[in-house]
């Protein structure tokens, strides 16, 4: 595996141990071009950074060490784990992202995601559980890498993980909306055992949290409402993640 050197400067200083690396989280750029991305990744002026950035064409470029601390998670919240930085690895994929035309990832794009990850997956054992996207652990402020990074793919070569169902059978409980209680509280209680962070009671806050969970989970309608498909889903995630640990 090819990697270029693309050295950034914004990042901690300090060395960080192997032992703290817990988490991947993959972002899509969301800018204009390559250029534009590399450039504003490595210009102290925007204090921001990635570990890895993938270009359209397949290139690995290395912006920051691992055994440092790049900046590209922010506030932020998985598990037990508070603003994911330190014990986080950022992967950058080119993407011009849902403000300036978001498009399909490309083939050669993935396979190097794919080859980058399992090699960080190896080195820092780490669980497929923390492996994430930028939406999943800032749900407030953040949709990237989007309804269209292919998250089943990923999860079928042994890259985070994913349900039990076929499409198939899943569709039929698609826009069936939980009006009952109790059933609003299993999902929740279902997302934060996953890993989202589930601690306020805010309406609007909590719409924006089903939205992340869709959009990894459920990409074909992403609505913020809770329906039957998106219960059982989360249901089969949560369970499948006790059964492992
Ligand atoms: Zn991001």
């Amino acid at each position: 595996m090819k990697i270029k050197n693309h050295f950034s400067p914004n990042f901690n200083n300090q060395k960080r141990s192997i032992k703290s690396i817990k988490i991947i989280v993959i972002h899509y750029t969301g800018m204009q071009s390559e250029r534009e991305s590399l450039i504003r990744l490595c210009d102290p002026k925007f204090s921001v950074s990635c570990h890895y950035l993938i270009s359209r064409n397949g290139t690995i470029y290395r912006l920051v060490k691992e055994n440092k601390i790049a900046w590209h998670a922010g506030k932020s919240s998985w598990g037990n784990f508070k603003n994911l930085n330190k014990n986080s690895i950022g992967i950058e994929l080119v993407n011009k992202g849902h403000d300036f035309g978001y498009t399909n990832f490309t083939k050669k794009q993935l396979a190097s995601l794919i080859k980058i990850t399992k090699k960080i997956i190896r080195k820092y054992k780490i669980k497929n559980r923390n492996i994430v996207g930028h939406s999943d652990i800032a749900p407030l402020r953040k949709i990237d890498p989007g309804e269209k990074f292919p998250w089943k793919e990923l999860a079928s070569g042994k890259i985070g993980i994913w349900h039990s169902y076929s499409s198939n059978f899943l569709k039929k409980f698609r826009k069936i909306k939980i009006k009952k209680k109790e059933k609003k509280l299993k999902f929740i209680k279902n997302l934060n055992k996953i890993g989202y962070c589930t601690s306020s009671k805010n309406k609007h806050i909590f719409y924006k949290i089903t939205k992340a969970f869709q959009r990894h989970y459920r990409q074909e309608l992403i609505n913020g409402i809770i329906d039957e498909e998106c219960l059982l889903i989360s249901q089969n995630l949560s369970k499948n993640l006790q059964k492992r640990s």
